[in-house]
């Protein structure tokens, strides 16, 4: 392997969409885990290529999924569901190839990159169908972003190496016809910050940000777009614990969310309540606390996995995130409850005394959490373009 300290700067090209967080987040963690393991060794872009390289509607991709997750979920389930999905999607998006081929050709020449990856399904066929039309091309490897229930359309074996996060997803790629010298289980790419334990005790961290040291706390999250019924979650718990006697403390993070941010801290609330717009810092705040209630979002999932929270989910957008249900819940590290007043009473349950579910639940999260999942990422992607020059 050429040694970092005197090889060329080299350029990567991620790309992305904005469609959700969870992939603008993988993005972030991927490039955070190059420039962490191989610092100053490449120039790394993060490039929305629907957004900022394609057209009508395609270029309005982050809205309309936006729409569909809030307003029409059941859409996505269909999308999901049909067998024809695949089929269908594959013909939209060459044909969206075809049209987009001066532009998105236009952006390779712009970035001239030594390697590509995608964390993004549209993104990925898109540029695939554009690469194979060049007469010479980069090493291009997808990291699947999503958890357990894989859409089909990431499943291509035109891509030099697919990264999985579970043995859900690996068992999707290989039934798809993906080779297995093409496939690894690594885990799902996040923040390095993850990857570290707490330097301080959680009752240290809890002063640190400003908690109290002593209560356990829940933490409540919807992605981040701060969406769901997070407020009214937040209203049950804060109710259950009173009408329980359970002594904790909530924390809520609101994301980008700031009507939700300014409506909850508005509240008057029985129990110490800590609420939060956007955070750069998860990492501590999941430390902090003793169980999380979030939507199935991926990203959030393989997070508190990693901090081993109890994980109650609060609810999934149908199809993408119906198999990260299954996942939580079929492996032991938490369970689903959709109703705001039974999400508050299964957590004046969990913080009661003498449950022991929480914990036991807390161990199994941890079991599954792949807290170097970005680091193994970088170095096994490092190791396919050292055998790329050769
Ligand atoms: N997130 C964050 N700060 C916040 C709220 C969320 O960094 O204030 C991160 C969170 O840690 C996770 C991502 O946003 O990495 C959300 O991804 P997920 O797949 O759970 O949900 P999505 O937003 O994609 O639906």
């Amino acid at each position: 392997m050429a040694d970092p300290r005197t090889a060329p700067v080299q350029r990567i090209l991620i790309l992305m969409s904005m469609t959700g967080g969870g992939h603008r987040a993988s993005a972030l963690a991927l490039k955070a885990g190059f420039e962490h393991e191989y610092p100053g060794r490449f120039a790394i872009d993060i490039v929305d290529i629907l957004t900022e390289h394609t057209f009508w509607p395609l270029n309005h991709s982050p809205q309309i999924y936006s729409l569909i997750a809030t307003e029409a979920p059941w859409l996505w389930g269909v999308a999901y569901s049909t067998e024809l999905t695949p089929t269908l999607t594959r013909s939209a998006v060459r044909l969206a190839g075809k049209l987009a081929q001066g532009h998105i050709s236009a952006a390779l020449d712009h970035y001239r990159p030594d390697l590509v990856i995608s964390v993004h399904p549209l993104a990925q066929e898109i540029t695939l169908h554009v690469l194979a039309r060049r007469p010479a091309r980069s090493p291009f490897v997808t990291v699947v972003t999503d958890l357990a229930s894989v859409h089909p359309l990431w499943l291509t074996p035109r891509v030099d190496a697919l990264y999985l996060a579970s043995e859900e997803a690996l068992a999707a790629a290989r039934a798809a016809g993906v080779p297995p010298t093409r496939t690894h289980l690594l885990g799902l790419p996040i923040r390095p910050a993850f990857a570290e334990p707490p330097t301080l005790s959680r009752a240290a961290l809890r002063s640190q940000l400003g908690m109290d040291p002593e209560l356990p706390a829940v933490i409540l999250m919807g992605g981040g777009d701060g969406v769901g019924p997070v407020q009214a979650i937040a209203t049950a718990a804060d109710k259950a614990f009173a009408a329980q006697r359970v002594k904790a403390q909530i924390v809520v993070i609101c994301g980008r969310n700031e009507g939700l941010r300014s409506r909850l801290a508005a509240r008057t609330w029985s129990n110490p309540a800590h609420i939060l717009g956007f955070v750069e810092n998860v990492p501590d705040w999941m430390h902090a606390c003793d169980a999380i209630v979030t939507k199935a979002g991926p990203g959030t999932i393989a997070e508190a996995c990693v901090c081993g929270l109890p994980i109650l989910l609060s609810g999934f957008i149908p199809g993408q995130e119906e198999g990260n249900v299954t996942y939580v819940v079929g492996h032991g590290a938490g369970a689903l409850e959709v109703n705001p007043e039974a999400i508050g009473r299964t957590l004046a349950h969990w913080f009661g005394k003498g449950s022991p579910e929480r914990l036991r639940m807390a161990k199994r999260a941890r079991a599954l959490g792949r807290p170097h999942a970005t680091a193994d990422i970088v170095q096994s992607v490092m190791r396919l373009m050292d055998e790329w020059d050769k």
